[in-house]
């Protein structure tokens, strides 16, 4: 049985649809890539112009549920109370 036209029509298939996905992930990644940028920009912009702390939202203290499952607060940890977005900034 001669089934070599068989097998190479197939092998040229898959070639053909490997490389079709190949193509359609760069765009797709292209298109996530393009869109993350302008949020990583727009983000960077806002942090840069924020002076309020991120962790708390400017109320100086975090709420936490204590060991019996009560609301409890404490001092931010972020600001350590002042209510302002430290100096050196991270995400
Ligand atoms: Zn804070």
């Amino acid at each position: 049985m001669n089934l070599v036209k068989v097998i190479n029509l197939i092998k040229a298939d898959i070639n053909k649809l490997e490389n079709e996905r190949k193509k359609q992930i760069e765009i797709i990644n292209k298109q996530f890539d393009e869109k993350i940028e302008k949020l990583t920009i727009a983000l960077q912009v806002n942090m840069d112009l924020n002076t309020i702390c991120i962790k708390c939202e400017g109320k100086g203290r975090i709420s936490y549920l204590d060991a019996a499952g009560d609301t409890d607060h404490k001092v931010c940890d972020r600001c350590n109370g002042t209510k302002l977005e430290p100096k050196e900034q991270t995400l």
